[in-house]
């Protein structure tokens, strides 16, 4: 035990140092997409989040969407906890066996006009995850995606930069690609 506390004395901590948030360009993006959606939709984006199998990695990227942070509220972005409140349906991790049909149902009680974001590597093809007995793959293979949100896992920044991708189609109903590493 005396010889932890030593140690933990001598060397630093062992975590991360957080990444430097860009303020100016944080703020300009979710303004941005603020703003497409009030013209777009005539308000703001309501999003519903189902983890279809992921390894809770891009779920860790979407919760910082909502932390101190990046506080994507005050663009009126909002998680909602029903589908049927939902705009937007972010769907993250390969769609596992278990989860396909919970995953369309949530779809289906969706209120269109409705757009599926599949965030992750593994939404877009199972990832990692590809060629598991446990999987069925890809969002794409249970339902239609509107917008693949690439990265393993993609950043809070990647996220948002999709959300304004996806906004900046709605009229044209095209599907989009994003692709995203870690740093963007
Ligand atoms: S894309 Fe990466 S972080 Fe996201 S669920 Fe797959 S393995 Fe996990």
């Amino acid at each position: 035990m005396r010889r932890m506390l030593f140690k933990s004395l001598v060397h630093g901590p062992l975590t991360e140092a957080p990444p430097v948030a860009d303020e100016a360009a944080l703020a300009e993006l979710g303004a941005q997409v603020e703003r497409l959606a009030r013209q777009r939709l005539g308000r703001t984006l309501s999003i519903r989040e189902v983890d279809a199998g992921s390894c809770n990695g891009c779920e860790l990227e979407i919760h910082s969407l909502n932390n101190v942070l990046y506080d994507l509220e005050r663009f009126g972005l909002r998680f909602v906890a029903s589908p049927r409140h939902a705009d937007v349906l972010m769907v993250t991790g390969p769609v596992t066996v278990n989860m396909k049909e919970a995953l369309e149902r949530t779809y289906h009680a969706t209120p269109g006009p409705k757009w599926v974001v599949a965030v992750g590597d593994c939404a877009l093809d199972g990832g990692v995850f590809a060629g598991s007995y446990a999987c069925v793959g890809g969002v794409a293979a249970v339902l239609p995606v509107d917008l693949h949100i690439r990265g393993c896992p993609p950043s809070p920044i990647a996220l948002l930069k999709g959300l304004l991708a996806l906004l900046e189609t709605v009229q044209t109903g095209g599907k989009v690609s994003v692709e995203a590493g870690r740093g963007s």
